[in-house]
């Protein structure tokens, strides 16, 4: 499994983008850095986006992902919960703000859109993908993605403290999830529903106790201007817990 980190931050710039990892060239998790990343025939050969919730940082490229599908006469795959589908349609894709894609054309939209159901395993290109949800200010779903060569990763979307309701329900190799600020955030984390490296210790710490094993773990949702910050604190961590724990990075390839 080729894991491609195409955005890892919670702020766009000349240097830093929206999240989005792409699996094996064919699945994305989450729609940040998309279409600002990939070639458009890259674009074109994706089987799948899933989408973990709708803040505008995590779905933003669907419009551009709907325009391109229709100058070049195909469609996207999208799938997601009903709270994303519904405020896609309300918000973005209503006719006013962009083209409703998700009923245009009717006999064929440009973006074929799946509802997942939490808790509720599907088979997307091959893949075995199982949405989990966990705790943030919308309704989010992580997603378990299982290749069909037998690798597993978890990627948990934005959550707060609570992750570890999900660890009864997935068995990564590998895990990618957020820290969004350093420590000295963890009001805010708790309040707004993100991870500090502290906050994450208290999942991971609950995971090993659980599972028995750490699997390695890759961060994304970093806030750039605090990342040295969050770097330091995520190195302490790691050697606290003997595991590798890295923050990812736009470019960065992870082979599992
Ligand atoms: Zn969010
Ligand atoms: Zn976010």
């Amino acid at each position: 499994m080729k894991i491609q980190f195409l955005g890892a931050h919670n702020c766009e710039s000349a240097t830093t983008r929206l999240v989005s990892i792409l699996i094996d060239d064919a699945l994305a998790l989450d729609a940040g850095g998309l279409t600002s990343s990939l070639p458009i025939e890259a674009q074109l050969d994706l089987k799948a986006v899933l989408l973990t919730h709708h803040h505008y940082d995590h779905m933003r490229d669907v419009p551009a992902l709907g325009m391109n599908a229709l100058f070049y006469e195909t469609s996207v795959s999208v799938y997601a919960t009903q709270a994303v589908r519904d405020a896609l349609a309300s918000h973005w894709l209503n006719g006013t703000i962009y083209a409703s894609f998700l009923e245009r054309p009717p006999e064929s939209p440009r973006i074929k859109f799946t509802v997942v159901e939490p808790n509720k395993a599907i088979t997307i290109a091959g893949y075995e993908v199982l949405p989990i949800p966990v705790n943030h200010s919308a309704p989010t779903v992580g997603y378990q993605v299982a290749s069909p060569d037998g690798k597993t990763l978890f990627y948990t979307g934005d959550t707060g403290p609570g992750l570890a309701e999900a660890w009864p329900d997935v068995s990564p190799q590998l895990l990618i999830t957020e820290v969004t600020a350093p420590n000295r955030y963890e009001e805010f984390g708790r309040r707004m529903l993100h991870l500090t490296p502290s906050l994450l210790k208290e999942e991971l710490l609950a995971f090993q106790k659980l599972k028995g094993y750490l699997p390695p773990v890759f961060l994304v949702h970093m806030n750039p201007q605090q990342e040295k910050e969050i770097e330091a604190e995520v190195e302490q961590l790691s050697g606290e817990l003997g595991t590798s724990i890295t923050l990812a990075h736009e470019g960065l390839v992870v082979q599992l």
